[in-house]
């Protein structure tokens, strides 16, 4: 079974767009979404309409559980709080409640995921080096976990020993003995300085994990979230991957 894992599109219907018909072009049946369908950009409830269409499978990020009031934006950037809030206004009530139930993690035959971190995930932590990494492998279960939030395509490895590494965003095939915690980057707002949307592949029978970049147009996502007098730093940090 061959699996597409994306994560964190954050209302851009163009990334989205993009990854999805490159997800097509390969053929892989199984797409799974790790969060943060919606917030900074433009196209929200477009974005939630595609999530819902063409992937069954799907956990809550902390941008929409923001968006419909389930956890506080209080700790939010400011730009991130103006975006969240005005994506408030624009969802549907069937939107809304759509995000509100989605579950907080979800447990594959040779994988979990998880939006943020799996120790605790409505606290919405954030994993970025190796120190951080290494406890929370005592808190799944199996050899592989992918997670979203940071926007940095990343691999934590555990080896037999406990000793943690992070290997940079490179395709690998799961070691015996070594446990993972992958980040599969972000469709809608990569923040590693590759503006190009991002996301994963896991194919169980060879236990290999690819990562993917795909162009998309970037200008009509910046026009988007410009058109909804959103923040413009949300509009520019697109063209720069950061
Ligand atoms: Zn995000």
């Amino acid at each position: 079974m061959r699996y597409a894992i994306i994560s964190d599109i954050h209302g851009n219907l163009q990334a989205a767009e993009a990854v999805l018909g490159l997800i097509e072009r390969l053929d892989i049946g199984q797409i799974v979404c790790l969060g943060d369908i919606v917030g900074y950009g433009g196209d929200p409830s477009g974005c939630v309409d595609l999530i819902r269409r063409f992937c069954p499978r799907v956990i809550i990020g902390n941008h929409d559980a923001g968006a419909v009031g389930l956890t506080s934006v209080d700790y939010f950037n400011p730009a991130a709080r103006e975006a969240v809030l005005w994506t408030d206004t624009v969802l549907s009530d069937e939107e809304r409640n759509y995000l509100r139930n989605l579950p907080y993690e979800m447990d594959f035959e040779d994988f979990q995921i998880v939006h943020s971190t799996p120790d605790d995930p409505a606290q919405w932590k954030y994993l970025l080096v190796e120190e951080e990494a290494g406890p929370l492998f005592d808190f799944f279960n199996g050899r592989l976990l992918f997670f979203g939030h940071t926007h940095v395509p990343v691999v934590f490895r555990r080896d037999a020993e406990g000793t943690v590494h992070a290997t940079g965003a490179d395709d690998f095939i799961l070691e015996k003995q070594v446990r993972y915690i992958v980040n599969v980057g972000s469709v809608g707002q990569p923040r590693d300085g590759d503006p190009r949307a991002t996301f994963a592949v896991y194919e169980s029978e060879s236990e290999k994990v690819t990562f993917y970049r795909e162009p998309y147009d970037i200008a009509a996502a910046q026009k988007r979230i410009l058109q909804n007098d959103l923040p413009q730093m949300l509009a520019i940090r697109l063209a720069f991957g950061r």
